[in-house]
């Protein structure tokens, strides 16, 4: 197809597409560094019942600290570390680094930690979670593995026996921004998820005229039947939280509660606020 495609277009894309190269390749160069330099740090963002208020669980994200440009945010470097396959090495470590933070937290409080779709390949998954969690003494009930429908998409069979052997270990599988990927309700089927989260897109415009309450309450009841529990992304405003209660979610998580905080400010919240109930107003 190269071949037909014609001079001109190639001529065309050619100094963009280097550029473009050459900025992928000295990103990837700077996340080697990073992870020997140990920039990388682990954020926790709690999630709470929706009823009771109580903090069930903190889910780890990563951040770079970079020495000149600051705090950089996943979005601008985890697609890079997928393409370069340096995931395996970031996701292990932030594993093991926030295996070890929960394994202080009371025992009711659970980890989340979101896992990318290149780390399902083969038995490293299953091996980095068992080593984190042997090492760190955390139950491993108390482990919550967060992926998204992309994992599926790939190779049924592989990511699903990869499923099961995680699930063997006694750990929890989310599927995380639920509705955002393709096929979505297919999925469902494939594997019993212990836990749904409904992405923010169908949070912000829930109490909208033509907002997504419906596919919500939609998602809510497919998961009761199957024995699943939600979970709301990004919930930001005290009528989202309304709303998303009358219509039976189970969980919250978002801004209004709590943005993710230093593993020490997760810490205080999960240990100091009296069985962690929180007062929203
Ligand atoms: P995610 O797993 O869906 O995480 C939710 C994102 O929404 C987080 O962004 C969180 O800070 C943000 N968020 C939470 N509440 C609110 C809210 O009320 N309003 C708004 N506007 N945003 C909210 P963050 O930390 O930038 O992470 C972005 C994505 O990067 C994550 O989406 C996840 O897919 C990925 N990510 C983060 N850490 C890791 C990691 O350790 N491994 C992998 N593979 N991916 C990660
Ligand atoms: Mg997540
Ligand atoms: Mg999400
Ligand atoms: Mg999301």
């Amino acid at each position: 197809a190269a071949k037909g495609s014609g001079r001109r277009t190639y001529r065309f894309f050619e100094p963009e597409m280097q550029v473009r190269a050459q900025k992928r390749h000295d990103l990837e160069m700077e996340i080697r560094s990073a992870l020997a330099r140990q920039e990388f740090e682990v954020y926790y963002q709690p999630f709470v019942d929706i009823k009771t208020k109580t903090v069930l669980g903190a889910e780890a994200l990563v951040r770079w600290r970079h020495p000149e440009r600051g705090l950089i945010s996943p979005a601008d470097f985890i697609p890079i570390a997928e393409e370069t396959g340096l995931i395996d090495q970031l996701g292990s470590w932030v594993l093991k680094t926030a295996c070890h933070a929960a394994a202080n937290w009371p025992e009711r409080v659970r980890l989340a930690v979101n896992v990318s779709p290149v780390q399902f390949k083969g038995h490293t998954l299953a091996l980095n979670v068992a080593a984190a969690l042997g090492s760190s003494g955390l139950p491993a009930n108390r482990l919550e593995l967060e992926i998204t429908e992309a994992v599926l998409i790939r190779d049924d069979e592989e990511a699903l026996a990869i499923l099961h052997e995680l699930r063997g270990l006694g750990v929890r599988i989310a599927l995380d921004d639920f509705g955002t990927g393709y096929s979505s309700l297919r999925y469902l089927q494939l594997f019993p998820f212990d836990k749904i989260k409904i992405d923010r897109c169908f949070i912000s415009n829930i109490n909208e005229p033509h907002g997504a309450s419906h596919i919500v309450k939609a998602v809510v009841d497919i998961a009761a039947a199957r024995n699943m529990t939600t979970t709301a992304e990004g919930v930001e405003t005290a009528a989202q939280l309304d709303a998303l209660r009358r219509l039976g979610c189970d969980q919250m998580q978002g801004y209004l509660f709590s943005p993710p905080q230093t593993e020490e400010a997760l810490a205080h919240i999960v240990a100091s606020a009296e069985h962690s109930i929180i007062k929203l107003h």
